[in-house]
């Protein structure tokens, strides 16, 4: 799942290539995708794309209407399995629903364009056109960006402060902090050499400090390593840049402690027991659950 630092490379990247074009054709190929219907898909069509932001992991393409008002919004998550595939030449060939990866085709006045892909089954690749990025909900609920220049070592203290939850739970809560999910939520709690299981409120001053550093740093990092990539290659650099994320059995690069994980469900957590549990294995949650 693309988290801050790979939505940001991709903002990063249509700004730079669809900035000024026009949009020429909006093709739905999987009407489960578009969440609105107001307004409609096809006023996307003609409108000229001003610029690409980020809010958490929603990527929002503004644009403007052909007498210059503003114009909707294309807003999308890419959630668990979905993507962006880039053409500078866009295939003409004829999308048929229900038998591609493909949700949506956005085709662009030079050429070029791009689909919004999902992979397996679990659909939850979510596309929105709407008036303002408020009105998508997910947007209107998110807390604070960490990387905002605002979001001070105090402010995260302000967030974290009675809170008798999990740490790793609140890094990935969207209300609380946006941008942050799974993967990167292991990395920051790696960084900061902190069990994924500390409760928010228990923390110390010096355990905040320490946790907003390997957070504010561990972001900063991916983003420089994903910024300028193209599309195709987020991902990869993704894995790349991972200590214990998704590293279960290989070796902590900080210690040579075998990274361990906990499965949950529908997911899993990594962690290095020598450097965040004081050499702790953590129970296995598919069982507890079980035993319940
Ligand atoms: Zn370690």
């Amino acid at each position: 799942m693309p988290e801050m630092p790979e939505v940001q490379g991709l903002v990063d990247f249509l700004r730079e290539r669809v900035t000024g074009l026009e949009i020429t054709r909006v093709s739905v190929a999987n009407i489960a995708a578009l969440k609105t219907y107001d307004p409609p898909v096809q006023a996307l069509q003609t409108a000229e794309i001003t610029g690409a932001d980020r809010h958490g992991k929603f990527i929002d393409l503004t644009t403007r209407t052909t007498d210059a008002a503003p114009g909707p919004h294309l807003v999308f998550h890419l959630a668990k399995a979905g993507w962006l595939r880039w053409y500078d030449q866009l295939p003409t060939t004829i999308i048929r629903p229900g038998k591609t990866p493909i949700a949506l085709r956005v085709a662009l006045s030079d050429g070029s364009g791009f689909d919004l892909t999902e992979a397996g089954t679990k659909k939850s690749l979510a596309v929105y056109v709407v008036r303002e990025a408020a009105d998508v909900p997910g947007v209107e609920r998110l807390g604070p960006d960490p990387l905002d220049e605002g979001f001070t070592r105090d402010t995260f203290a302000a967030l974290l402060a009675g809170r008798r939850t999990q740490i790793k739970g609140v890094l990935r809560d969207q209300m609380i902090i946006a941008g942050v999910g799974n993967a990167y939520s292991d990395e920051i709690l790696h960084a900061a050499k902190m069990s994924p299981y500390a409760l928010a409120s228990s923390l110390t001053d010096d355990d905040v400090d320490r946790l907003y550093s390997a957070m504010t740093e561990t972001l900063r990092e991916a983003i420089a390593e994903a910024s300028g990539k193209p599309p195709a290659e987020l991902k990869d650099a993704k894995r790349r840049g991972m200590q214990v994320h998704g590293r279960r059995g290989e070796p902590c690069p900080v210690c040579g402690d075998v990274v361990r994980s906990v499965f949950f469900a529908d997911n899993s957590l990594e962690y290095c027991p020598t450097c965040q549990t004081g050499g702790k294995i953590l129970a296995d949650r598919r069982l507890s659950r079980l035993l319940k």
